[in-house]
Formats: C-alpha cells, sequence, structure tokens
C-alpha cells in the first residue's frame, strides 16, 4: 500500500465505525448504532397541507387523490428522540455533515420517496435567517438526498422574511407564511415535473402550503412534500 493512501484509509476506517447519532460504535452496513435506531420512529400517517391533518394511506389509499387543494405530505420519522436531536444540531450546532444520516433516515423510513425523473425543491429560509445560520439546513438535506438518489435537485423559490414559526399558534403560522414564497430570480419551473418540496420539519404543514401554491401557480404539474421529521400537535399546541 503506498504511504500516501494509510491516513486516508484510516481515516475511513474511524468513519465506518463511528455512528452519527450518539459518536459510539455502529456495525459498518448500518448507518446508526443499535441504540440510535430504537430512538427513531417511523411516522405511520400522510398530512394534508391545507388543514394539517393526517389520513394512513394504508387504510384509505385514495384519500390523496380526492383532495382537490393542498398537497400530501410525507414525513419520515416523528420529531422526538434522534431525529429531534439531528434536527436541532444540524440547525443550530453547525453540524452540516447530519444532512447525509437525515437524508439515508429519510429513504429509510419515508413510505414515499422521489422517483428518478421527480425534481426536489427545498423549502428556503428568508434572507435574514440565512445571514444569521450561513445555510439553510432543508437545501443540506435536498443536497444530500438528491446526490444519493440520483435526482435533480433546484433551488427554485425565495422566501421573504417574516417572523419565525416558533411559538405561534395554528392559525397565526398559517397567515404568517401566507404569501412569503416566490420563485427566484423568476427561475421556470420546469414542464411536466413532479416536484418534491423538502424540509426538516413538518408541524401545521402551512410552510410547505404556501410553497406548494406558488410552484403549482408556475406551471408544476404535481407537488408533494417531504420531510425528515413530523411534530405533533396536541389541543393547539406544538409539542
Ligand atoms: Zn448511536
Amino acid at each position: 500500500m503506498a504511504l500516501s493512501a494509510l491516513p486516508r484509509n484510516l481515516l475511513r476506517l474511524f468513519l465506518t465505525t463511528v455512528c452519527p447519532g450518539c459518536g459510539g460504535r455502529r456495525r459498518e452496513n448500518e448507518y446508526l448504532c443499535p441504540w440510535c435506531r430504537l430512538r427513531t420512529d417511523p411516522c405511520r400517517h400522510v398530512h394534508w397541507s391545507r388543514t394539517g391533518a393526517s389520513f394512513n394511506p394504508v387504510s384509505s389509499p385514495g384519500k390523496a387523490g380526492e383532495l382537490s387543494s393542498g398537497i400530501s405530505i410525507y414525513s419520515a420519522v416523528l420529531y422526538r428522540g434522534l431525529p429531534r436531536e439531528i434536527v436541532l444540531r444540524l440547525k443550530f450546532n453547525g453540524e452540516k455533515y447530519l444532512a447525509r444520516v437525515a437524508a439515508e433516515m429519510i429513504l429509510k423510513n419515508s413510505m414515499a420517496l422521489p422517483e428518478v425523473d421527480d425534481v426536489l425543491v427545498p423549502v428556503p429560509a428568508g434572507r435574514k435567517r440565512i445571514r444569521e445560520r450561513g445555510y439553510n439546513q432543508s437545501f443540506l438535506i435536498a443536497g444530500a438526498l438528491a446526490s444519493r438518489m440520483g435526482v435533480r435537485n433546484m433551488n427554485l423559490l425565495s422566501r421573504d422574511d417574516s417572523r419565525s414559526q416558533v411559538g405561534l399558534s395554528v392559525t397565526e403560522r398559517r397567515s404568517n407564511v401566507r404569501g412569503v414564497f416566490r420563485l427566484r430570480n423568476h427561475r421556470k419551473v420546469p414542464a411536466g415535473v413532479h416536484i418534491w418540496l423538502i424540509d426538516d420539519v413538518a408541524t401545521t404543514c402551512s410552510t410547505m402550503d404556501s410553497a406548494s401554491e406558488i410552484l403549482l401557480e408556475a406551471g408544476a404539474e404535481s407537488v408533494t412534500g417531504l420531510t425528515l421529521t413530523y411534530r405533533k400537535q396536541v389541543a393547539g399546541s406544538i409539542v
């Protein structure tokens, strides 16, 4: 073995056995250790963007086709345990490499995934938020997912600055994101494509609803939402 290859191989050996969730050991053919897999709960409901209502695609498979407005939103896992940690570390701790873990988590858990001709569109943050954080986690997740699946990822949308959704009621969240999205630099939506809007968290689904309207108005054939996590609402508050 050439001497120069040694550090790279040692690094690979190190990287392939460390669990990105907890820093413990994992098997080479698994992306997480057993403990972190136990802390990951798949989301088994699809949500309707217009109201955030859920339906089970197994017991009512025709439901998605019946919706005359709004889109179906698939979330890979529930916002608790490890996925919650991953979202927070990715968003606030600068651990950008976790986007690859998020993409893997989506591939392993989501009930629906993009097809090869589909296009991913990340849900953008406002300019102020991007300036503060230096990046947008949904772009990182969409990029990692696109390269892992070999599908197109297009940065089509921009977003006006609005109040953070954190701490707002369900009704306030809907009106807060109404009309904040537009096509970025007058970009064109490719004709006849199915678009998957990608984000880290779905809660009331109002952000996805507002973003999907712009894409449909601009000529997208159809739009589906896909998020890493779903954050439940209990009696009107977000948990
Ligand atoms: Zn772990």
